[in-house]
């Protein structure tokens, strides 16, 4: 048995991660822990404050401590808690079973991907809640399960006297305390300063996450199962998105959410959900052009300017369209890890035409604001003219500005750009 104290252990499991799981050691020299007795393990804020409560880790091992900060950190890496805020903002976490639901799916989602770096029995073992039937899954789309489940009646979910939460489901028992910290946004009371603080933060995060994992490869110890959502954000986006598809499509971008004042309190440690009078997001229609000409490391670069439109706001609804000369696979999706998983799946590689595409947001896509077409441009079909704003990305080795293609986009009316 070691006598280290507390802060001690948190310590010396850094130590360790730096050694044995680079990505997640590099991340934690980030946290400022904490002690706090008002959670009940370990919790995190988006500021990276890790607060711990010094009674649980007096009787837990150094290598339970590892883990439990590779979970908090990976709450971080994946943005939950700007995640959390969006959600709520927009009136899809009603209650506070909503919101608990909602963070039982970010540890279900955030625990799979370590028993990728960790092994399953040692997760288990350490009495982290693994279920591998959520693996590869993102939190809202675990939520969308966990919601299921409680309507059928297979999900119980109750709060303690002492304000514990206990979710039940299939066998598994969950039970936590103190998310309070969790949500913690700098004191912002104001929705639209909570969502620019959030979204400042989980930037920062971002940043920190793409350092963290180019140290990782090249000491050669990549982390598992996060991989794909990382190399996204590797590379840089082309554009400040943000600020071009305002300007593209300024009127249709609604100004911010509804904020009232809180109709009833939600939870009895005094949290306030933001009530909202109705939910708004942008609908965009986002095609791939996965054609022939279009090689892998192109594409890959389409979806990483894909990873960084879908950051650049608060609520977009994209539609995807894989087209080559017809139209190949189409999905939608709200969240960036989603889309991610859907796109590395590559559907194509034929010929070039851009109308099955048109044709098909015509019949099946009258509500999309604005049409994004990520292409060479090199195309032998056009439509005869285009019904939504739309706006022609084209890649490095693609059309040039002033050539037969670029001057056709530009002469049906389409905004045609270069990415860097
Ligand atoms: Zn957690």
């Amino acid at each position: 048995m070691s006598y280290l104290s507390p802060l001690d252990k948190i310590k010396s499991a850094r130590v360790r991660l730096i050694r044995r799981h680079p990505f997640y050691g590099f991340l934690a020299m980030y946290l400022k822990p904490r002690e706090d007795k008002t959670v009940s393990m370990f919790s995190v804020n988006g500021y990276g404050e890790l607060f711990y409560n010094p009674d649980y880790v007096k009787n837990i091992s150094v290598e339970v401590v590892e883990i439990d900060i590779s979970h908090e950190i990976l709450h971080l890496a994946l943005q939950h808690h700007y995640r959390s805020w969006n959600l709520a903002c927009l009136g899809k976490l009603k209650t506070w079973e909503d919101l608990d639901l909602f963070f039982v799916a970010c540890d279900l989602a955030v625990n799979s991907i370590l028993a990728k770096e960790f092994g399953e029995s040692r997760l288990i073992s350490c009495n982290f809640v693994y279920d591998s039937k959520f693996e590869g899954m993102s939190a809202e789309e675990i939520y969308e399960e966990l919601k299921k489940m409680r309507k059928q009646g297979r999900l119980k979910i109750s709060k303690l006297p002492d304000g514990t939460t206990v979710v039940q489901y299939d066998g598994h028992t969950i039970t936590f305390k103190g998310h309070e910290k969790f949500m913690d946004a700098g004191g912002k009371k104001d929705k639209g300063r909570i969502m620019e603080e959030m979204e400042r933060k989980a930037r920062e995060w971002g940043k920190r996450v793409v350092e963290a994992y180019e140290y990782a490869k090249s000491v050669g110890k990549d982390p598992l199962g996060i991989r794909k959502i990382v190399e996204a954000m590797l590379k840089p986006p082309s554009f400040n998105w943000r600020e071009l598809l305002r300007k593209f499509i300024q009127d249709l971008i609604p100004n911010d959410y509804t904020w009232l004042r809180p109709h009833k309190k939600s939870f009895s440690t005094g949290f306030y959900l933001p009530a909202v009078r109705k939910e708004e997001s942008i609908e965009l229609a986002i095609v791939l052009d996965t054609s022939g000409s279009i090689s892998d490391d192109e594409y890959r670069d389409f979806m990483s300017e894909v990873f960084h439109i879908l950051r650049s706001f608060r609520s977009v609804k994209a539609h995807f369209i894989m087209c080559d000369a017809e139209v190949a696979k189409t999905f939608d999706c709200e969240n960036v890890e989603d889309a991610v998983k859907m796109l590395e799946e590559r559907a194509g590689y034929g010929g070039t035409s851009f109308i099955p595409a048109f044709n098909y947001i015509h019949r099946n896509l009258p509500q999309v604001k604005a049409v994004i077409y990520l292409t060479d441009l090199y195309t032998s079909g056009w439509p005869e003219r285009l019904e939504k704003p739309t706006l022609f990305v084209v890649c490095k080795e693609g059309a040039r500005e002033g050539d037969e293609y670029w001057e056709t986009a530009r002469s049906l009316g389409a905004l045609v750009i270069k990415m860097k």
